[in-house]
């Protein structure tokens, strides 16, 4: 009997097995291919994974498949290791992280017919590359070309190799990464470009094509329509598209001549996904290159702790407990300490006490002047809040009522621009109540600042300055983004407010001023990684000033000048930064000197997610796995959330391996567990939040 082993869409470590139906065939390059599967009552897409000369399946059970669908090659032998080793080490069963890295088009049951595009007009010629800068030449001369010639009998097996190009803002990253694209096409393979937000590519996109205009540029992201994303996929499956730009999701996209990966800004945070397979795109990203064979290149101006640390033999001496490595190996650094437009220099950063000067609606007078200053030379000014919405806390001035959201453990927040009170965790929203809910006082204040707060205090100050606010209620779809940054870059803007959105990757040549404020409450968070994120955050954003020639500045409102973080930041110091962070976590036993796990559970009632996790705790083989520190259940910081309890418990150890061991049979047991259907829990591997 013709047998058919097939991954499916299920939560269950497990595949199920068909037969062919009479007059089709199969062979073993059949593997890979997508067919249509009867379960339960309805039809499935699923993955050939095997052609199994038995079955466990009972012939009532064996029921025939629907249809095979021969509409792209089979998925490749590299991409089945890539999923599997997702599925291994982030716990998750692997039928699931297959068919979720696939683009919905391709998982449909009833795919829509195809339409071709219209076609692109005819690339004009590509864009002529600048002189490089030293820097630029001399990171280059370090990473491995693959293009280069080689004597056939020195070949190398393998031209892995992970570096991480810490560059400055504005030393131009982009330009190394265009060049490396460059070797890999003309050595004929493909380059795969990874960004953290859609919101940084069509800059990038536009800069790419330039550039390779021949080259079928594709990029991948979730705002794509699903047509659009399976026509983007098919192209670079096929080998058409030799260059791919996407977000996370983009790294598992099967590329055939696969020559290059690029990560940019591998510190953030959007690299991770927080739902479903939880997996970290960048660790994938160094996976997928060491089983490739191909060259990885991590780039930052204030990298992760843990590439740091990867890179810098110093944090991790032989016999440390990190000597074990994260997915791949370690990487070679490359810097690039200055910025490559001739005359642009980092620009000067300053703490402006906040103790000793009074605020007026919560700017110092010193950024007004700043900004004043700005206004009259027609230079652009950014006051940078990482806060969105008018105000964080409405309150009673009677009886101290605060406006909270029903269903979670935090407080609504003031928008007044269409004069909503909005809980930021769950969407809940309602109108602003005209008097206090509890006594009936009509006197109820906002407390606190945010973007449109902020936006309202600089217009009644600056009457005559145009001013724009980019957070995601301004910029809520990627063509209100579009034309936010259209305006900006046209000039049609004097002041910018704006959240971390305004931080990254962008170039605004009229830009001078940068103002933080608020920046104080990430310092004392009870979350350890906070401090990582504010540097990285406020460095990012201090580099979006004086990048084109005009001199820049920088102001930092703040209540701790001499906190050793704004010391580090005010000499754009990032490598004494992570020194001195990552003397505190080795000191405290945390990651990159620790391996993590975070098995969480939510449920109507605290006690049903705490007996969960309990249960899980009391797992019998737990005292065997002797490398293996399991924490007590707790409930976690916001401890309800759109109406569930939420709770979770914390699994680490000081070697990954040992982790690894422990997560996979433990994992077995939990998914056991007998629950109730209110309670939802998940496994992640290496969390970022706690
Ligand atoms: P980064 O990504 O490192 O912040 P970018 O790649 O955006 O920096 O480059 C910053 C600026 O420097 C851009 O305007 C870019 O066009 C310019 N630039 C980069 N390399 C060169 C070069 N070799 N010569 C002249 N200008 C350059
Ligand atoms: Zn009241
Ligand atoms: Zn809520």
């Amino acid at each position: 009997m013709d047998l058919v082993r097939v991954a499916l869409d299920v939560p269950l470590s497990r595949f199920f097995d068909y037969r062919l139906p009479v007059g089709e065939s199969l062979s073993s390059d059949d593997i890979g291919r997508r067919v249509r599967v009867p379960f339960g009552s309805r039809s499935r897409i699923g993955i050939i994974v095997e052609l199994p000369a038995t079955t466990d399946a009972s012939p009532e059970q064996l029921r025939p498949l629907e249809a095979i669908l021969r509409d792209l090659p089979p998925l490749p032998a590299d991409w089945f290791r890539l999923t599997r080793f997702c599925a291994a080490y982030y716990q998750a069963p692997l039928g699931e992280v297959m068919l979720s890295t696939l683009p919905k088009g391709l998982r449909r049951t009833d795919p829509p017919k195809a339409r071709t595009p219209k076609r692109k007009a005819t690339p004009p010629a590509a864009e002529t590359p600048p002189a490089l800068t030293e820097g630029q030449r001399a990171v280059l001369d370090t990473i491995v070309d693959p293009a280069a010639d080689k004597p056939a009998s020195a070949a190398p097996a393998s031209d892995f190799a992970a570096y991480l190009l810490h560059g400055v803002t504005g030393s131009g990253k982009t330009e190394v990464y265009l060049r490396l694209i460059e070797r890999a096409l003309a050595a004929g393979r493909q380059a795969l470009l990874l960004v953290p937000e859609i919101n940084l590519t069509p800059q990038l996109e536009a800069r790419v094509a330039a550039r390779f205009p021949q080259a079928g540029l594709v990029s991948l992201h979730s705002e794509l329509t699903e047509a659009a994303r399976t026509r983007a996929f098919r192209a670079a499956f096929l080998g058409e598209a030799r260059i791919v730009l996407g977000t996370r999701l983009a790294v598992f996209t099967p590329l055939p001549d696969l020559g290059l990966i690029v990560v940019d800004e591998e510190h953030d945070a959007s690299f991770k996904q927080q739902d479903g397979l939880r997996y970290s795109a960048r660790d994938v990203a160094v996976f997928r290159a060491h089983e490739r064979g191909v060259p990885i290149v991590l780039g930052s101006a204030t990298p992760s702790l843990e590439s740091w640390a990867n890179a810098n033999a110093v944090f991790n001496p032989p016999g440390a407990k990190s000597a074990e490595a994260r997915p791949g190996t370690r990487y070679t650094l490359l810097s690039l300490p200055a910025r490559a437009v001739a005359g642009a220099v980092l620009p000067p950063l300053r703490c402006v006490d906040t103790r000793r000067e009074k605020l007026q609606d919560g700017l110092s007078a010193a950024l007004l002047a700043a900004i004043g200053e700005r206004l009259a030379r027609g230079e652009q000014s950014l006051v940078f809040l990482n806060r969105r919405g008018y105000a964080p806390v409405l309150s009673c001035t009677a009886c101290g009522w605060v406006a909270r959201c029903t269903r979670c453990t935090a407080n609504l927040v003031l928008h007044l621009a269409d004069r909503r009170l909005r809980c930021h965790h769950c969407g809940f929203e309602q109108r602003i109540p005209p008097a206090c809910p509890s006594c009936g006082n009509q006197d109820i204040l906002p407390f606190g600042r945010g973007t449109q707060r902020i936006e309202e205090v600089l217009s009644a100050r600056f009457s005559e300055a145009r001013i724009v606010r980019v957070d995601r209620d301004s910029a809520k779809s990627r063509k209100q983004w579009e034309a936010l940054l259209e305006r900006i870059h046209g000039g049609d803007a004097d002041i910018l407010v704006g959240t971390q959105m305004l931080a990254k990757g962008h170039d605004f040549p009229r830009l001078t001023l940068v103002g933080a404020i608020g920046a104080d409450a990430a310092l004392f968070a009870a979350d350890w990684r906070a401090p990582e994120r504010l540097f990285a955050q406020l460095l990012q954003v201090a580099g979006r000033a004086g990048r084109a020639g005009l001199p820049g500045e920088v102001l930092i409102q703040t209540e701790q000048p001499q906190h050793p973080l704004y010391q580090a930041l005010a000499r754009h110091d990032y490598p004494a930064f992570a020194a001195q962070q990552l003397a505190e976590r080795a000191q405290a036993g945390f990651p990159p000197y620790a391996y993590q796990a975070m098995l969480r559970a939510e449920a109507p009632l605290m006690e049903e997610a705490i007996a969960f996790l309990s249960a899980a705790r009391a797992w019998p083989e737990i005292a065997s796995h002797t490398a293996v520190m399991c924490y007590d259940p707790v409930p976690m910081r916001l401890a309800r959330r759109a109406n569930y309890e939420r709770a979770q418990l914390l699994v680490e150890s000081s070697s990954r391996r040992a982790l690894q061991a422990f997560l996979t049979p433990w994992r077995e047991f939990v998914a056991a567990t007998r629950v109730s259907s209110r309670l939802r829990w998940h496994l992640e591997v290496d969390p970022l939040e706690f």
